[in-house]
């Protein structure tokens, strides 16, 4: 039982363990127009929307989180990008009192025709993912994805001035340990950060999944093998899950974020609301709390701030994947990573 009242941090939200929590990543939507292969089953069936978080929803309970202290908000899914009225919702996320930053996590694939209206309407950054620079591998590992159409979101997202520009790959034995050379010679001749992700086991797909992590030492020596030494980037924000290293002559990053092999934890400032509007407070545990049920009970602003407050100090130390303890509720996909 925590002893713990908001009246103590009226401000700023802290854990249990001191970490100063400003980050709230949100999934607008659990569906998604790919079906990648490490991140949800094929057949998936995606929630009834009745059920996910509607607009004014969003806004109050991110107007919560900022009453406490939250700055930074990631929008994510599934795949933001098909949720209708996400412009919208950019711009009404973003005047909120006391958010700075509205980022994005993305697939790339809408982003052609997105890019432009959504940084009109204040969305600062965008995370693009993509596993693979040969279309027939890019399609296997997203089940139905046509590059082409990502290669005119980054364009697109370029010419809107959504810089840096950050691209994700997430490294999975078998479908593209190989093509992180290409994605990685990228930063040569691009002002981008290409980040490389380790695969981590999720839910009813975490069996395929632990058989196809790639530890980042062996990612990184590949890279180091085809293109010369990755040193260091100095100065690295250990909020920043990814670790910055460049390649001679670069004008790019290639950062690792290796969630599984060198967990970084004790830098975390995230909490996450699902689709379904849960604060999770791990990604890599089940741990959540109910915010749409006491909302839709009518729960009022004060009682909504305790609640987040809460539940926020309850926040885990860390995953436990060495204790063989894997998160079974959910598919990363219905989370937002
Ligand atoms: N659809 C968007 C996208 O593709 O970026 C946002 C949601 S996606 C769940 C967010 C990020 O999680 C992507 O970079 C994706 O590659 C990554 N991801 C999904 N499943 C993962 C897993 N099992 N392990 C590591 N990263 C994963």
């Amino acid at each position: 039982m925590t002893t713990f009242s908001v009246h103590e941090s009226p401000t700023a939200l802290h854990d249990s363990y001191g970490r100063h929590l400003h980050y709230l990543r949100v999934s607008l939507t659990d569906a998604c127009n790919l079906r990648c292969i490490y991140c949800m089953p094929e057949d998936i069936v995606f929630r009834p929307p009745a059920t996910l978080l509607q607009d004014d929803e969003i806004l109050t309970l991110v107007r919560v989180a900022a009453s406490l202290g939250v700055d930074k908000i990631r929008l994510t899914g599934g795949e933001p990008t098909v949720r209708r009225g996400v412009v919208d919702l950019v711009r009404n996320i973003k005047a909120i009192p006391g958010i700075k930053t509205v980022a994005m996590t993305t697939n790339g694939i809408k982003l052609a025709e997105l890019a432009r209206p959504l940084a009109e309407a204040g969305l600062s950054a965008v995370n693009i993912s993509v596993d693979s620079l040969d279309p027939e591998k890019f399609r296997r590992i997203t089940r139905r994805g046509n590059l082409n159409d990502v290669w005119r979101g980054i364009e697109a997202v370029a010419a809107a001035g959504l810089t840096p520009i950050k691209l994700n790959c997430v490294v999975t034995r078998g479908f593209n340990d190989e093509d992180v050379v290409d994605l990685a010679r990228l930063t040569l001749d691009h002002p981008w950060e290409v980040r490389f992700i380790e695969l981590m086991p999720f839910g009813g797909t975490a069996g395929f999944q632990q058989e196809q992590i790639v530890p980042s030492a062996e990612t990184r020596r590949r890279i180091e093998a085809a293109l010369g030494p990755l040193t260091p980037v100095p100065g690295h924000n250990g909020h920043d899950p990814a670790r910055p290293y460049r390649l001679a002559g670069a004008r790019g990053i290639v950062g690792f974020i290796s969630s599984v092999t060198e967990p970084f934890c004790e830098g975390c400032t995230r909490l996450r609301l699902t689709a379904d509007g849960k604060l999770r407070l791990c990604l890599l545990r089940d741990d959540e709390v109910d915010l749409l049920a006491p909302l839709r009970a009518g729960a009022d602003f004060e009682t909504m701030r305790q609640i987040f407050a809460e539940a926020a100090y309850r926040k885990p130390w860390g995953h436990r994947l060495e204790q063989n303890e894997i998160a079974r509720s959910r598919e990363m996909s219905q989370i937002g990573g």
